[in-house]
């Protein structure tokens, strides 16, 4: 946000606070339905109901769980979500607020609408019910039941809540208008029978109410000013307003905006879901999943997601992000605080034909260019080094500044290194590279001040920690997964090769690293210590490549 223009929610909220529409109040929420983990879509919303609500003096932003779907929802994900909220850096106060609290006020609410003429309850099926609501072209038609007197009404939503009825017997419908236009505005449903254990209510009711009615009274109920909610709501505004309308009750502003499309990703609960429950991945939490929960340990910094989220900004229109813009803020945000450390993910050794067996030479390293108060830690080097294998090319092209037969390259901070012969096997494949030193490039730099170009990152053999190295591709190669040929799912698009399991070679210090802490390995990538990791098997995880390589 440069702040040189503001989006159109925040100047519809600059506007009402001007004209002191809410008597100047901002007051926001973010209401997830607790039926799955986070996901990136989840921190456009939260970066902007949050992040609004911080913008002015006195602003609130609510976390609200939308906990009204007792078959879909658990208090694992109530857990996970306030985890995420708090990880991103958001506060919501003292507590969060569940729309199961309203229950009993709700169910006033509906008991008013049935007393004003406004609410009846429906016997017809649930087929019926839809054959009665008609199409975009054709109105609909009205029910049978739809004539029912106030107090037959009443006598039978107490019997619903009382557990009289079946589930899906019948259902509470609001009483609006069946030729209306928009379909929403067919006499939706307001209440239905579902027995099922609820989280937090238990069995205290086999009534549940829907989300329409459900979200615009708990807004009310709290007080929301502005309630920002995506664009497929657009049609349930009208809904909105006329239940707090009629109801004559506290009245907030619905906004919608676009929701946010990233390629080669899915962002919806029911398909990440899907991915997790067929075993696609290793959990909500898979450092390719979009969750909030993945990119952490996938070692993304919260600073990232919400720099992305400014980037992208709202908009009333639907658009693709390209997922390249996530890695690029991962890689701003890391660059500037992830500390240097070596390690080989493809090695090749190389023997300093010229060094004594059992010397070791130990150098001090800084842990970061520019950060001084990172300090340094100490790096053991020895005749038998280990180097990228790419960095060694037996015909090199004129333009190759890495190590050839009959060159020399500087190992970073250590020696001056000149290749004199390389060993094959007998498949031709390189095993080993022989170099000599020259005793006087210590630390990395010579007196003369001539020439190298190449400076290579390695690995003392003797010295180095083995660990695990996850490398992670974008979980689906379509660019988007969501738009799917004739008889195929999203799963078809699934990439085989989204995650590569190698042995790298590491720097003694990685040994120690925690699960979360995350490291640039010099001239590779962004790397975090998974939550798998062990001193005695480090695991890491690739963060984010140091430029864009993706195949796109
Ligand atoms: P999903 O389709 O993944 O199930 P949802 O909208 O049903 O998502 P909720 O838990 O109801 O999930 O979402 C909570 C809030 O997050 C809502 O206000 C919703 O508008 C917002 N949200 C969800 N997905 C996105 C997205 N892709 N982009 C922006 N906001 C989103
Ligand atoms: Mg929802
Ligand atoms: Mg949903």
């Amino acid at each position: 946000n440069e702040g040189t223009s503001l989006d159109f929610i925040r100047t519809i909220i600059a506007e009402d606070c001007e004209s002191g529409k809410f008597d100047g109040r901002v007051h926001t929420r973010f209401p997830p339905e607790p039926n799955g983990y986070l996901h990136l879509g989840h921190a456009k919303s939260i970066c902007l109901n949050f992040g609004i609500a911080q913008e002015h003096e006195n602003g609130i932003c609510n976390l609200r769980f939308d906990d009204t779907n007792p078959l879909k929802e658990e208090d694992e994900y109530v857990q996970s979500i306030q985890e995420d909220v708090k990880w991103l850096g958001f506060d919501w106060g003292e507590k969060p607020f569940y729309t199961s609290n309203y229950f009993e006020v709700l169910y006033g609410h509906a008991v008013k609408l049935i007393e004003m003429g406004k609410a009846y309850v429906d016997h017809s099926t649930p087929e019926a019910i839809r054959e009665m609501r008609g199409t975009l072209t054709e109105p609909g038609t009205e029910s049978p039941y739809r004539g029912r007197s106030v107090e037959e009404n009443l006598d039978l939503f107490t019997r619903m809540r009382n557990g009289e009825f079946a589930d899906g017997e019948c259902v509470l419908r609001a009483k609006i208008d069946m030729t209306s236009p928009n379909i929403i505005m067919r006499d939706p449903a307001l209440y239905r029978i579902r027995r099922a254990t609820h989280h937090r209510t238990g069995d205290a009711w086999c009534i549940y109410p829907m989300y329409d009615f459900a979200h615009c009274l708990s807004d009310s109920q709290e007080h929301i000013t502005h309630s920002i909610c995506t664009l497929e709501f657009e049609n349930n505004r009208e809904l909105y307003d006329w239940l707090l309308d009629t109801l004559d009750i506290y009245h907030p502003q619905q906004i919608e905006f676009a929701r946010l499309n990233l390629t080669h990703t899915v962002l919806s609960k029911r398909k990440l879901i899907q991915l997790v429950e067929e075993g696609h991945v290793r959990g909500w939490d898979d450092p390719r999943m979009p969750t909030i929960s993945g990119l952490r340990r996938r070692g993304c910094p919260p600073e990232a997601i919400r720099e992305f989220c400014s980037r992208i900004g709202v908009a009333k229109a639907d658009s693709m992000v390209d997922a390249a813009m996530l890695e690029f803020c991962m890689r701003e945000k890391l660059n500037a605080v992830a500390p240097r450390l070596m390690g080989v993910i493809d090695p090749v050794k190389v023997v300093i034909t010229n060094y004594p067996e059992d010397q070791v030479d130990e150098f001090e390293m800084p842990l970061h260019p520019e950060l001084e108060e990172y300090g340094k830690r100490t790096v053991p080097f020895s005749r038998e080094l280990y180097i990228e294998r790419e960095d060694f090319r037996e015909e090199a092209p004129k333009k190759f500044f890495r190590l050839t037969v009959g060159k020399e390259v500087r190992l970073r901070y250590a020696y001056y290194v000149t290749c004199t012969d390389v060993v094959k096997d007998e498949q031709g494949e390189i095993v080993e590279i022989h170099c000599t030193y020259d005793p006087a490039t210590k630390g990395g730099w010579s007196e003369d001040g001539r020439k190298v170009k190449g400076t290579l990152h390695w690995v003392s053999v003797k010295h180095a920690v083995p660990a695990e190295v996850r490398l992670y591709e974008p979980l689906f190669e379509k660019e988007n997964p969501n738009k799917v040929e004739e008889g195929k799912t999203f799963i078809d698009y699934i990439n085989p090769d989204s995650e590569k399991i190698i042995t790298a070679y590491l720097e003694p210090r990685l040994a120690e690293y925690k699960a979360g802490e995350r490291v640039q390995f010099e001239r590779l990538g962004y790397y975090c210590a998974d939550l798998d990791t062990t001193p005695e098997r480090p695991v890491f995880n690739r963060t984010a490549t140091l430029r864009d390589s993706w195949k796109r």
